[in-house]
């Protein structure tokens, strides 16, 4: 059987018009000799009543803690709406269908709530509908551990759900639609000239979605890349073809006409960070103080980035909601931390980058042009990141889109 999956994000479910397209783009891909399974998010985002951001807000309306096993429980009926709601369509068109929570998908995880990782996918249920005739419609986000506890798979988990079943399927695509024409050079909504990529590695994407461009979740690009699973990228607004997300030894083989002259393949932004300035002392006691102070870290369970280490001083930045805990540790183990609030990271991303010389240099010299004060900077073989101060934040992704793409 040609199994499709076919992933519908919120924006593309939010009017009764929108599911009716949708329902036709699912029927087209099975009179194409397909045999779709589809995935759906929760309908709209924040505002919407049955949102995901909606459903959270109504629980803590009632009490600010509520437990996350409780609020997974809650968040996971912003899907089975969803997805009843299509498959009633679906039937309406006059097409055999049927619903399936991630549980009755198959879909096991471990107990993490609020952020669980999936164990396996037992496929069986839905390859028993599929053989029947009927499109499969799952709800996204959601698993159930082996003792039968409701877990989520974190936000935007969705897409995650997406591509384990188009592994456990072995489909011919996993397709994402979404509201933008595909993965883009930037983040539509900061650059104006952002456009759409034909192709992009698992690698790339995977960094981009990691450093903040939500387009698609980094979780479920790890999970198809291990089964070298081709993901779509595309519009539910358009027929575009969207980008196609593979691996690059596809690229390389020159099975795919994809431009490898770019440098840089996209542009992406986080903010909510903020950067730790802890001097050392000199000698064999800032040798030792260093490995206090991360060892300290680590055991709060507080995950630091952008790590200098230099002789004098150690930079390195949290997310903001960690900033509190992070000073009492350091306080208690006899720190005094500068921090400078209100950071945002920028990153460059291109698989194309490593070992071409100038790169730093073009980067340096465009955030210059726009008197944007680089706070730290950091490289790997694919990324270059650069800490600036929020306000910078959008004119610097601005900069550097113009400056390479
Ligand atoms: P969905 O609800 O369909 O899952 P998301 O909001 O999770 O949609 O992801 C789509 C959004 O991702 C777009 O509306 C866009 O603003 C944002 N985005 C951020 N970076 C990028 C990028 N590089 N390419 C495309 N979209 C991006
Ligand atoms: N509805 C969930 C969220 O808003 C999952 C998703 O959209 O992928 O995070
Ligand atoms: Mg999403």
């Amino acid at each position: 059987m040609k199994f499709l999956v076919q992933k519908f994000g919120g924006t593309s479910l939010i009017s009764q018009e929108l599911r009716e397209k949708v329902a036709d783009r699912i029927i087209a891909s099975k009179e194409e000799g397909y045999m779709p399974v589809v995935v759906v998010s929760a309908i709209g985002r924040e505002g919407e009543p049955y949102a995901t951001d909606s459903l959270l807000g109504l629980a803590r309306q009632a009490f600010r803690n509520v437990p996350q096993r409780e609020l997974d429980l809650l968040m996971s009926c912003g899907e089975i709406i969803s997805g009843v709601i299509l498959a009633a369509i679906l039937q309406a068109k006059g097409h055999q269908c049927v619903f399936l929570t991630g549980a009755q998908a198959g879909i096991v995880t471990d107990a993490s709530y609020g952020e669980a990782r999936i164990l396996k996918v037992k496929p069986q249920t839905t390859i028993k509908h599929a053989q029947e005739g009927k499109i499969v419609v799952v709800a996204g986000f959601q698993g159930m551990t082996e003792d039968g506890e409701v877990t989520t798979l974190g936000r935007g988990g969705s897409d995650t759900s997406a591509a384990a079943l188009g592994v456990a399927l072995d489909a011919v695509y996993v397709d994402i639609y979404t509201d933008v024409e595909g993965i883009m050079t930037a983040d539509p909504r900061i650059v104006e000239e952002a456009r759409p990529l034909d192709s992009i590695t698992y690698d790339e994407i995977c960094h981009l979605a990691h450093e903040g461009a939500k387009v698609v979740h980094p979780r479920a690009v790890e999970i198809a890349s291990q089964k070298n699973i081709p993901l779509r990228v595309r519009s539910t607004f358009s027929n575009g073809p969207g980008t196609l997300v593979t691996s690059s030894s596809e690229v390389y083989r020159g099975a795919i006409d994809i431009t490898r002259d770019r440098i840089i393949t996209g542009i992406t932004q986080i903010s909510g960070i903020s950067q730790f300035n802890v001097a050392m002392a000199s000698g064999a006691d800032g040798l030792k103080g260093q490995a206090r102070l991360f060892r300290g870290v680590a055991l709060a369970g507080i995950s630091v980035d952008f790590v200098n280490v230099l002789p004098e001083k150690l930079l390195f930045t949290v997310k903001d909601e960690a900033v509190n805990t992070t000073v009492k540790v350091l306080e208690n183990i006899d720190f005094k931390p500068k921090i400078m609030h209100g950071c945002a990271k920028v990153s460059c991303v291109g698989a194309a980058m490593t070992g071409v010389p100038g790169v730093i240099a073009d980067i340096v010299e465009a955030l210059a042009k726009e008197d944007i004060q680089i706070l730290q900077c950091n490289d790997s073989h694919t990324t270059v990141w650069v800490l600036v101060k929020r306000e910078d934040m959008e004119k610097a992704v601005r900069a550097l889109h113009r400056q390479f793409l």
